[in-house]
């Protein structure tokens, strides 16, 4: 069989098996879309199955923070794989120790006792059950437009309804308010057990609140003595700018939780880190109650153990602001192009949403991108919103040469959708 013949027999039986044993319509929009076959990646691209590169700028929404199989990670998880794979949990486990000490130095204040999940819902569901048990409160509150997970609870909390309707009845005592709104969750605060919030909302659409919100936010949990989760499941661990979301503002909420970025992409892991009153208030006398068989396994904890080195040794945060700023200059420049096009390109550090006017012009502008060898992706709980999230590690030519793609990409869309660019 030829190089071409081989790709495309793949392609077939991967697509063949999506339609008939995973997601029959989601493998019908993907093959619209003109999605490939992911084949390998490095650093900051995939490589399809015809050997094509894209940069990706859809970055696993957030997950590869330090880009594809970072060496550092690889080499940790590698041997941590000859020595002990998953953990019999009937020992200390030497890793798990190390990691959470590690993140009680990294996180802001005295955030200090950590739990291991597997993924950001389950670091969400355990935050919330220890808010419950922390307060002996039921109610929870969540704002509009917020992305947490799609586990009950975390689903509960979440902003969109067409996610939730279908599972009802939810949580019953949850209020969700406007993001950014301090006015509206004062309203609603008393006798909440927990506040959630999400420092930037990803999955809204890349939605940045007023200055000083996370700061009211804590004064109004302080005042009514409800938990504050700061949910940095896509925010944290350099992606802002900063090592946290929070530590913009010198917030230190009660509870933060994390995953995605949290191995370097390498392996599964989501956690909650709590400040030792809250946790005790929950679990002081009962270690037993919120437990998970592979959470805080030592390949995942070898994984992130690394890839915490590798985000503070390179600093990686500071690449974010800086490659940040010039993603968003540039996606700027091109919304100043194409005005009927784009309503407004917003977001902090390497998290960056591009507001088309109608939601129909992503399904034209993201194959676009693909052509050009750019991936990139829609908010879950946003479909006007396109997100550019590479790794960390891009540097200045690769954001260059997706704005570069952008730019095409969007001219293509609005040529073949009927809409004039703006004749500068
Ligand atoms: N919280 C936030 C802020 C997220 O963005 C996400 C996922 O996009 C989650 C929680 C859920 O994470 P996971 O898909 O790993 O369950």
């Amino acid at each position: 069989m030829t190089d071409s013949a081989a790709a495309q027999a793949l392609y077939t039986e991967t697509y063949e098996n999506y339609r008939d044993y995973v997601n029959p319509p989601l493998a019908r929009v993907m093959k619209l879309s003109g999605s490939p076959v992911e084949v390998s990646a490095d650093g900051v691209s995939i490589v399809d199955h015809n050997g094509k590169r894209y940069l990706d700028f859809a970055g696993g929404y957030g997950v590869f923070t330090l880009g594809y199989g970072h060496p550092r990670v690889v080499a940790a998880v590698r041997e941590q794989l000859d020595v002990m794979a998953l953990s019999g949990r009937t020992m200390f486990s030497p890793l798990l120790g190390r990691l959470a000490k590690r993140l009680a130095e990294l996180t802001p204040g005295d955030l200090q006792i950590s739990f291991f999940a597997n993924s950001g819902t389950e670091a969400v569901e355990g935050a919330l059950k220890l808010a419950r048990a922390a307060t002996g409160r039921a109610k929870f509150v969540g704002t509009h437009g917020a992305f947490h997970g799609k586990t009950f609870g975390a689903l509960s909390v979440s902003g969109r309804e067409a996610f939730r309707a279908p599972f009802g009845p939810l949580l019953a005592d949850v209020a969700h308010v406007p993001f950014g709104d301090l006015g509206a969750l004062a309203g609603v605060i008393d006798d909440a057990a927990a506040v959630i919030v999400e420092p930037i909302q990803g999955e809204g659409g890349v939605n940045v609140p007023p200055a000083g919100y996370l700061r009211g936010v804590r004064a109004l949990c302080d005042r009514s003595g409800a938990v504050f989760i700061a949910d940095e499941v896509q925010t944290g661990l350099g992606r802002c700018g900063a090592l946290f979301a929070c530590d913009i503002e010198g917030v230190v909420p009660d509870v933060m939780t994390l995953a995605k970025g949290l191995s370097g992409g390498v392996m599964p892991i989501g956690a909650y880190i709590a400040r030792p009153a809250v946790w005790n208030a929950a679990y002081a006398k009962a270690p037993l109650l919120h437990t998970s068989t592979f959470g805080g396994n030592p390949l995942a904890c070898a994984a992130a153990l690394a890839a915490l080195d590798v985000l503070v040794d390179d600093d990686l945060a500071a690449n974010a602001r800086e490659r940040g700023a010039e993603l968003l200059e540039g996606a700027r420049a091109i919304a100043r192009r194409y005005p009927d096009a784009i309503a407004d390109v917003r977001g902090v550090g390497l998290l960056a949403g591009v507001e088309l006017r109608n939601e129909g012009y992503g399904g034209t502008i993201i194959p676009e991108l693909l052509k050009r060898g750019v991936t990139a992706a829609w908010t879950l709980n946003q479909q006007r919103v396109i997100r550019l999230e590479p790794p960390l590690i891009v540097n200045a030519a690769q954001i260059a040469t997706a704005l570069r793609a952008l730019d095409e990409a969007v001219g293509v869309a609005l040529d073949r959708l009927g809409v004039l660019a703006c004749p500068t």
